[in-house]
């Protein structure tokens, strides 16, 4: 199997070479050319397998320059039981008759991103094997929170791969902080930079093209790469468990083998919906994906305009993973949708960056009709939300999961679509706990500092907070300081480059 890219220009690759490099060199994302299929049979017969032999089921269909000794591998090392907590690795968990939670949030992180990026170092050092001459890996990050700790735990110690992490001094939150600078690892490292994300991901994508930074890695057998949400390598591990999820459910009878579910996903760059469009591609029996948006809801307009426009203000919320106002991953999804037509694409990315906005026409709008369905929900209605399902469920939703489930509910009441629901959830209560303790109650989390926060939401709710967010009130700082934006190159250079 070789990768296109959605832009139609680019060389055709292998799936290790779209995960070393990323992006296509047109700037288009790599898509596979055509979407393997699951039948009823490989259901029924995954139904009776555990989590990793599912994904070694399904990965290989894309990763098809990959033997099955090496997926074997990445797998067992990814979704071990000591990174996941139990066998289960995405339990799924009943709300109530017809409607289920799919917890994504078992990982090391307590968030749904672990699922991708503990896999992803795995497939990225096997790929630089096969499509990079063994070159070893050095991962840049720049983060605003989540996706810089997932990828710190996922590529810690990992073999041949180095990872230097960059956050906004003033723009973490205390926790997320912690979480970064007592990483553990010797192939770690971890700098606050004095900016905004924004500056950190310049910072970033300059050493990406810097010569001097390049020659100095070259000279040392190393190469840099990128672990962000748009590579293939992350996108493809997030397939694995929507089918695992309607497995799940067929295996507890909840639907009968071949019953179509709706999927209701919150969504900011559209990648982790974007699995689940790839597999109800595949064949899983789908009827609805359900995108979910905050009040940063250019998504919710998108699908039911079918006219993207970024213009708008830009809020930040209490679901803050989902403030996003250029959703990516949503170029692969015009792609297929409009036949592949990288020229079509090509125009819409350019209108984009141009003028902030295209309008994908009728035709392609009642496309995206017919199989996705969209809503919002705002700050307020995150909180009544998550204090209503806890009072008459006894289910404690984070802030993110929180706008999945309202979306869904809007959506039931207004189409009367009753088919199964899978929901995903993205997070842990606890890693929004400032926000999910004042959502049960406004007085509680008065004085508390982030710590006396998760005992407090423990007490109130009896719902046991991840000991790894417990943990890191006893971690040792290794990565204080804060580092000029002009000294971000010579600070990779001499910390990680050596
Ligand atoms: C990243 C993230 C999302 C959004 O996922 P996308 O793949 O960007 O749509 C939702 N919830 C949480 C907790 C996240 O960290």
């Amino acid at each position: 199997m070789f990768y296109i890219s959605t832009r139609g220009g680019g060389a055709r690759v292998t799936s290790a070479q779209t995960i070393t490099r990323g992006i296509s060199e047109d700037g288009g994302l790599f898509v596979p050319p055509e979407i393997p299929r699951i039948s009823a049979d490989d259901i029924k017969m995954l139904s009776t397998l555990d989590y990793k032999s599912r994904a070694k089921f399904i990965l290989p269909l894309y990763l098809t320059d990959f033997s099955g000794d090496e997926i074997n591998k990445c797998v067992d090392s990814a979704y071990s039981c000591e990174s996941f907590g139990s066998e289960k690795t995405a339990p799924v968990v009943r709300l109530e008759e017809g409607v289920s939670i799919l917890e994504l949030w078992k990982g090391p992180t307590c968030a749904f991103k672990d699922m991708a990026l503990q896999l992803l170092p795995h497939l990225l050092a096997v790929s630089a094997k096969k499509a990079a001459d063994g070159k070893k890996i050095v991962i840049l990050v720049a983060t605003s929170g989540d996706t810089g700790k997932a990828a710190l735990e996922g590529f810690r110690d990992v073999p041949d791969t180095k990872i230097a992490v960059f956050f906004p001094n003033d723009g973490v939150s205390p926790m997320q902080r912690l979480q970064m600078t007592t990483q553990e690892g010797g192939n770690v490292f971890v700098q606050a930079i004095k900016g905004n994300f924004d500056d950190a991901q310049n910072g970033v994508k300059s050493i990406f093209a810097d010569k001097e930074a390049n020659e100095r890695l070259a000279q040392r057998g190393m190469m840099f790469s990128s672990a962000n949400s748009i590579n293939w390598g992350r996108l493809v591990p997030q397939i694995v468990y929507y089918i695992s999820a309607y497995c799940d459910l067929v295996a507890d009878k909840s639907i009968k083998n071949g019953d179509k579910i709706n999927i209701v996903v919150p969504t900011g760059n559209f990648g982790n919906i974007l699995a689940a469009y790839y597999a109800r591609e595949m064949g899983l029996p789908v009827n609805k994906l359900i995108c979910a948006s905050n009040k940063n809801n250019v998504l919710t307009d998108f699908i039911s305009t079918g006219r993207y426009d970024r213009r708008r203000d830009f809020f930040v919320t209490s679901s803050p993973s989902m403030d996003i106002l250029i959703s990516s991953n949503l170029e692969r999804l015009l792609f297929l949708l409009c036949g592949y037509d990288g020229a079509q694409v090509r125009s819409w990315m350019k209108s984009l960056s141009d003028t902030g906005a295209y309008d994908v026409g009728e035709h392609l709008k009642e496309k995206i009709g017919t199989i996705f369905d969209a809503g919002c929900c705002d700050d307020e209605g995150t909180k009544a939300l998550i204090k209503k399902v806890f009072e008459s469920r006894g289910y404690l939703c984070d802030t993110h999961t929180a706008v999945a489930v309202d979306v869904y509910y809007k959506y039931r009441e207004r189409t009367g679509d009753k088919t199964p629901a899978v929901i995903a959830s993205t997070a842990s209560p606890f890693k929004f706990c400032s926000s999910v303790l004042d959502a049960l109650d406004a007085r509680a989390k008065e004085k508390l500092d982030e710590f006396q926060m998760l005992d407090a939401l423990e007490k109130l709710t009896g719902v046991p907070c991840p000991p790894q967010l417990k943990e890191l009130k006893n971690k040792t700082v290794r990565f204080g300081g804060v580092c000029e934006l002009g000294d971000m190159k010579q600070t990779v250079i001499k910390s990680v480059v050596g």
